[in-house]
C-alpha cells in the first residue's frame, strides 16, 4: 500500500510569486524604457500594489475568471503588472505577437475571442487597422499615462490604464484555486496553416521558472541584473518576469528600443549581468561594440536561443568576456528544453572544442525528457550520428493545444506516455547533449543522406566576411535536393562565391559543401527573429544551381 505524505499541499499560483517579491525582494526594482521616452523604476513592493490594483479596475470594467485577455505589448512594468493581476485574479494573459500580420492577428483575436485588448501607443496604428474585424473585444486599453492619450484615438471609447488604476484600491486578496488552471496563452509562428495557441497552467509556469533558474541554466540570483531582450509576447519572454521575481534579481526591461546602441546603453546604465535573447539581437550589439571599440563592465553570462547560436558569435562574447548559455526550446514547451552549459571535464578542453560543445543546443533540464525517433517512431540510440525526429515530454510540454488542433503532434509509446512530437531534427550524444541539425521541413535530402543547413550555416558565418547566412534546398534531378548559401557580407567586407566554397574544404565533407552562393543584402526574419526559410525557397525558386 502506497502512503500519503503529510505535507502542505500549496497550489502553485503565480500570485504566490508577487506576494514573495513583494516580502521578501520588496526594494528590488523593474526598470523600463517606457514608449513615453523616459527610464522608469518602480519597487517589486509598488508593483505588487499595482497589480493588485489592476485586479480591482478590471473587474470593475468586467473581466471575468477564464477570460483571455490580450496585450499588444514590449517589455515593461506595466506588461509584468498585466501578467501577474490577469493570472492572479483567474483569468489569462494572452500575448499578441505585433509582428504577426494584420490577418494573423485578427485570426488569433477571434479564435481566442478577447473582450479586452491593452495596448502600447506604438501598436495604435495595428489597433486601428485590425479592431473593425474584432467583434469580440469589448474593451480597449492604452498603456500610458493619463496626460499621454492621443488627439485621435485608434478606437471609439478608449481607455486609459493609468486613469483605470488611480481610481481603484489596492486591497485585493488573490484567490486560490487549482495549480492546474490557465494562466497564460501564446500562439506560435504558424510558418504552416492558422498559428495555434499554447495554453500554459499555473503549474507548468512556476515549475518552468523555477527550473530555469537551477545554475546550469539561468541561476539566477538577488545580485543578478536581468535584461529580457526576448520578448514578453514571445513565450513570456522565456519565463524571466516569473523567475526574476522569485530570486529576486533586478529586472531591467528594454521597451521598444533593441538595437545595439541602446541595448548598450542600458546594460552599462542599469550594470546588467545577465541576458536573454534570439541570435540577431546580439548580432546586432556585437556589431555595436566591435565599431566602436566598447567593451562590457558588468554583462557575464546570456541565454541565446530561439534559432542557432553560431559559434562565431559564441567565440566572440568569450573573448568579450561573455558566457553563452545556447538554450533550445518552443513555445510549446515554454521555452525552455535544453541548455548547453559544460559539464565537468568538458572545461578542460580547449576553447575551439568548448565552442562547438556550446554550438550545439545541450543537455536535458530535470523536468523534460528527450529522444530522437526513426520514421516508426522507434527511439534511436544516442550514438551521435544517427538523426531523427526529437520528441519530447514533461512538465512545461504542451498536452494539446488551445481549441484540440494539431493533435497529430501527439503520440503515446508501449508504456502509455505521452510525447509532443516538436518538428526538429536532431542527434543526442553519448553524453547527454542534443543537437538540432534541422527544422523537419528544412533538412536537406541528397542522395539518400540528410544534410544539416545549421552545420553548413555555421561553417558560412566563422568566415570573417561573413554577417548572416541560411542555406536552402534547391531541387536536384540526380541527389533530390542540394544546398544553396545565401549570404548577408559584413559591411565594406569582400568575398566572393569561391572564395566562400573553398573556405568550406577540410570543414566538412565534400558532398556537403553548398552547390552555389547567393548574395543579398538583407535575409528575411520572422515574427520571433528566426531567418524565414520559406520566404528564401519562394524568393530563389527560379535560381538555376550550377
Ligand atoms: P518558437 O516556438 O517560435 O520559439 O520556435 C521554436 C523553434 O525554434 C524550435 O522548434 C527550433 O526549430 C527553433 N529553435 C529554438 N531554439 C533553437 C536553438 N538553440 N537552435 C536551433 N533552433 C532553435
Amino acid at each position: 500500500m502506497y502512503v500519503t505524505g503529510l505535507m502542505m499541499q500549496m497550489p502553485l499560483l503565480l500570485s504566490s510569486i508577487l506576494e514573495h517579491a513583494e516580502r521578501h525582494h520588496g526594494k528590488q526594482e523593474i526598470v523600463s524604457r517606457r514608449t513615453e521616452g523616459d527610464v522608469h523604476r518602480i519597487s517589486f513592493a509598488d508593483t505588487a500594489a499595482r497589480a493588485r490594483k489592476l485586479a480591482n479596475a478590471l473587474t470593475k470594467i468586467g473581466v471575468k475568471p477564464g477570460e483571455n485577455v490580450a496585450t499588444i505589448a514590449w517589455n515593461g512594468y506595466r506588461h509584468v503588472e498585466i501578467y501577474y493581476a490577469v493570472a492572479g485574479m483567474g483569468a489569462v494573459t494572452h500575448t499578441l505577437n505585433p509582428r504577426y500580420s494584420p490577418q494573423q492577428l485578427i485570426y488569433i483575436i477571434n479564435h481566442a475571442k478577447n473582450k479586452t485588448v491593452l495596448f502600447d501607443v506604438t501598436f495604435a496604428p495595428l489597433v486601428k487597422a485590425i479592431s473593425a474585424h474584432c467583434p469580440t473585444v469589448e474593451r480597449w486599453i492604452l498603456l500610458s499615462d493619463e496626460n499621454k492619450m492621443p488627439a485621435e484615438p485608434p478606437v471609439a471609447n478608449l481607455l486609459n490604464y493609468e486613469a483605470l488604476l488611480a481610481d481603484a484600491s489596492d486591497t485585493y486578496v488573490w484567490p486560490q484555486f487549482d495549480e492546474n488552471t490557465a494562466c497564460t496563452l501564446c500562439y506560435t509562428s504558424g510558418t504552416t496553416g492558422n498559428p495555434k495557441g499554447v495554453l500554459y497552467s499555473h503549474r507548468s509556469t512556476i515549475l518552468h521558472a523555477m527550473a530555469a533558474n537551477c545554475p546550469d541554466a539561468l541561476g539566477l540570483s538577488r545580485k543578478d541584473t536581468i535584461l529580457p531582450v526576448v520578448p514578453m509576447f514571445h513565450v513570456n519572454a522565456w519565463g524571466l518576469p516569473y523567475a526574476a521575481l522569485i530570486s529576486g534579481s533586478k529586472l531591467v526591461m528594454p521597451g521598444a528600443q533593441l538595437d545595439g546602441a541602446s541595448i548598450y546603453q542600458l546594460m552599462e546604465e542599469e550594470k546588467v549581468t545577465i541576458a536573454a535573447g534570439v541570435p540577431t539581437i546580439w548580432l546586432g550589439l556585437l556589431n555595436y561594440v566591435t565599431q566602436n571599440k566598447l567593451s562590457f563592465s558588468t554583462f557575464k553570462r546570456t541565454l541565446v536561443g530561439g534559432a542557432a547560436m553560431p559559434i562565431s558569435l559564441i567565440r566572440a562574447y568569450d573573448e568579450l568576456g561573455v558566457d553563452v548559455m545556447h538554450g533550445w526550446g518552443m513555445t510549446e514547451m515554454s521555452p525552455l528544453g535544453t541548455v548547453s552549459k559544460l559539464a565537468g571535464d568538458e572545461y578542460k578542453l580547449s576553447k575551439d572544442e568548448q565552442y562547438q560543445l556550446v554550438a550545439k543546443q545541450g543537455r536535458a533540464l530535470f523536468g523534460v525528457d528527450m529522444k530522437t525517433v526513426d520514421e516508426a517512431l522507434n527511439e534511436l540510440p544516442w550514438s551521435g550520428e544517427e538523426s531523427g525526429e526529437l520528441l519530447v515530454r514533461g512538465h512545461w510540454i504542451v498536452n494539446h493545444y488551445y481549441g484540440d488542433e494539431g493533435e497529430k503532434s501527439f503520440s503515446s509509446d508501449a508504456t502509455g506516455k505521452r510525447w509532443f512530437a516538436t518538428g526538429d531534427v536532431s542527434k543526442i550524444y553519448p553524453n547527454g547533449m542534443m543537437q538540432i541539425t534541422d527544422r523537419s521541413k528544412d533538412v536537406i535530402k541528397s542522395g539518400g543522406e540528410w544534410i544539416s543547413s545549421i552545420d553548413l550555416e555555421n561553417i558560412a558565418m566563422s568566415h570573417p566576411a561573413v554577417q548572416e547566412a541560411a542555406v536552402i534546398a534547391m531541387p536536384h534531378e540526380k541527389w533530390t535536393e542540394r544546398p544553396l548559401l545565401i549570404v548577408v557580407k559584413k559591411p565594406n567586407a569582400e568575398i566572393s562565391r569561391d572564395e566562400l566554397l573553398k573556405f568550406y574544404e577540410g570543414r566538412i565533407i565534400k558532398m556537403y559543401i553548398p552547390d552555389d552562393v547567393v548574395f543579398v543584402t538583407e535575409l528575411p526574419h520572422g515574427a520571433t527573429g528566426k531567418i524565414q526559410k520559406s520566404q528564401l525557397r519562394e524568393q530563389f525558386k527560379n535560381h538555376v544551381m550550377p
